[in-house]
């Protein structure tokens, strides 16, 4: 009898150690473990932006799964658009993660990861407006002003298309929201921006539309340090797993409801 409570306390007191010898391991493990931060401009619904205090959106989701993955935590760090690129060339960052177009002049830049969603270039006007479509801004003598967010593709192409061969003026603006209240109180003829945040900013400013004809197709991708082949590789591994086992649209069904 005394041998078997001694049995029984000698059990308890090595159970104690082992569940003491595990918690240190996993939760110092857990307070180890690496960072990875994403550089991103939280102005961007469905993609990147503001719930209360908290950045949510399918980018952050999708850089937690993928940073997860990988064994790390995710830290997001918000900056000005045209701030992501040189964040990551300088090593801020570990990668650039904002519906970010991949374009010939950026991948000089910067290395971009394999694709995992398309954005389409859309024009905003308000209702009535005489742009009905995208041609109207080509015509001569127009001269419209268009607003856009500033470094964006929306921002590039307009000045490239059309205010660099003196068809029309381009307004820039820190973020797509600003561009949409410039339209909205008449100081741009409309804004070209991409289709998904554009749904999200005429869906609280009633008297705007977006137009039919889509302005430029595009892959976005994340952006990482030139020549770190080895993030690049793990970052791809990690997207693919998580593209093939219907993570990754699972979270853009989340935030982009079918029509
Ligand atoms: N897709 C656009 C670009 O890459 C806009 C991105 C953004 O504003 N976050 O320029």
């Amino acid at each position: 009898m005394k041998n078997k409570k001694l049995l029984v306390a000698l059990i308890a007191v090595v159970a104690a150690i082992v569940v003491a010898v595990v918690l240190y391991f996993t939760l110092g493990k857990n307070a180890e473990k690496p960072t990875l931060i994403m550089a991103t401009n939280a102005t961007f619904p469905p993609y990147e932006y503001y719930e209360g205090e908290e950045i949510v959106g399918i980018d952050v989701e999708i850089a937690k799964a993928v940073a997860n993955k990988m064994g790390y935590e995710l830290q997001v760090d918000d900056m000005e658009f045209e701030s992501i690129i040189p964040a990551v060339q300088t090593g801020k960052a570990d990668f650039g993660f904002a519906g970010m177009t991949v374009t010939e002049d950026r991948a000089l830049l910067v290395d971009f990861t394999n694709t995992y969603a398309t954005g389409v270039q859309v024009i905003i006007v308000k209702e009535g407006s005489p742009i009905t479509c995208s041609d109207d801004l080509f015509v001569e003598g127009k001269n419209y002003t268009i607003g856009v967010q500033l470094s964006t593709t929306g921002d590039l192409y307009s000045t490239w298309d059309l205010e660099d061969e003196g068809l029309a003026t381009v307004s820039r603006f820190a973020s797509g929201m600003d561009a949409v209240m410039a339209l909205n109180s008449g100081k741009v003829d409309c804004v070209i921006i991409d289709n998904e945040p554009a749904k999200a900013y005429i869906a609280s400013n009633p008297g705007l539309k977006i137009l039919e004809t889509e302005y430029v197709t595009e892959d976005y991708a994340a952006a990482i340090k030139k020549g770190n082949t080895e993030l690049l590789d793990a970052f791809n591994a990690a997207l693919q797993e998580l593209i093939d086992d219907g993570t990754v649209g699972k979270i853009i069904d989340k935030y982009i409801p079918a029509e």
